[in-house]
C-alpha cells in the first residue's frame, strides 16, 4: 500500500510578523496547525527524558517544586547567553521533530488538506526538512514592534533584544519558497492567505 502523504507547510518569521495571526486564518480554512513553540512548553514538562535532559543540563533550579517548569529561572539562564540557549534548543528540538512526525502521520490518515508547521526557529531546529514548502510571514521592523508592544505590553527594547535571537528578515527571505508581505488590513492578509491555502491544496 502506498504511503499516505499530507501536504506540508512550514511557516515562520520574525516576532511581530503575524505568523500566528496567519496560522489562525489558515485553520479557519481547513488547515491543521502544529504550533512548535507550544508543543516544545508541553513536552518540556511531560516529556520524562526531557525533563531528565534538562535537569542534568541546568540544574534543579529548572522545575519548580509542583513540577512545573520554572520558566523564570530558564529564561534568566539562556536570554543573555547564546551558548546555553543553543544546548537548550539542542535538547527540546528533537523531540519537537518527532511529535510533528507524529501528527504529521495521523494528519494524513486522516486526510487534512493541510497540515501547518508553524515555528519561530523553523529553520534552526532543522524543522524545515519535514515540511513541502515554507512560508515566511514579514512586515518592517517599526510595524513588527508597534504590535508586539500593543499584544504583549512590553517596551520596545525588549522587543529588539528578543529579535537577537532569531534569524534576520533578509536570511529568512533567502530560505523562504513562499513570502507573505504582512504590511495590509488583516482583511487583506486574510485574502492572500486564502490564495496561498487555495493554491497549496490544488489536486
Ligand atoms: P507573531 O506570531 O509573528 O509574533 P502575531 O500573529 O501574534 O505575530 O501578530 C502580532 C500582533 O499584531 C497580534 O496582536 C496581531 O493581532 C497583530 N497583527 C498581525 N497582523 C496584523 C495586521 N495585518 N494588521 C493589524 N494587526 C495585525
Amino acid at each position: 500500500m502506498a504511503t499516505l502523504k499530507v501536504p506540508t507547510l512550514g511557516v515562520t518569521g520574525g516576532i511581530g510578523s503575524g505568523k500566528s495571526t496567519v496560522c489562525r486564518l489558515f485553520e479557519t480554512l481547513g488547515a491543521q496547525v502544529f504550533y512548535a513553540d507550544e508543543e516544545a512548553k508541553r513536552l518540556m514538562t511531560k516529556d520524562r527524558a526531557l525533563r531528565r535532559a534538562i535537569l542534568d543540563a541546568f540544574g534543579p533550579e529548572s522545575y519548580l517544586p509542583n513540577g512545573q517548569l520554572n520558566r523564570a529561572y530558564l529564561a534568566a539562564r539562556v536570554f543573555h547567553d547564546a551558548e546555553a540557549l543553543r544546548r537548550l534548543n539542542a535538547l527540546v528540538h528533537p523531540h519537537v521533530l518527532k511529535a510533528f512526525k507524529q501528527v504529521r502521520k495521523q494528519a494524513a490518515q486522516a486526510k487534512v488538506p493541510l497540515l501547518i508547521l508553524e515555528a519561530a526557529l523553523l529553520f534552526e531546529s532543522g524543522a524545515d526538512q519535514l515540511v513541502d514548502h515554507v512560508l515566511v510571514v514579514d512586515a518592517p521592523e517599526a510595524e513588527r514592534i508597534r504590535r508586539v508592544v500593543a499584544r504583549d505590553g512590553i517596551a520596545p527594547e525588549d522587543v529588539r533584544a528578543r529579535m537577537q535571537h532569531q534569524l534576520s528578515p533578509e536570511m529568512l527571505r533567502a530560505r523562504a519558497d513562499f513570502i507573505l508581505e504582512n504590511t495590509g488590513s488583516l482583511e487583506q492578509l486574510r485574502q492572500q492567505v486564502e490564495a496561498l491555502y487555495r493554491q497549496l491544496t490544488r489536486a
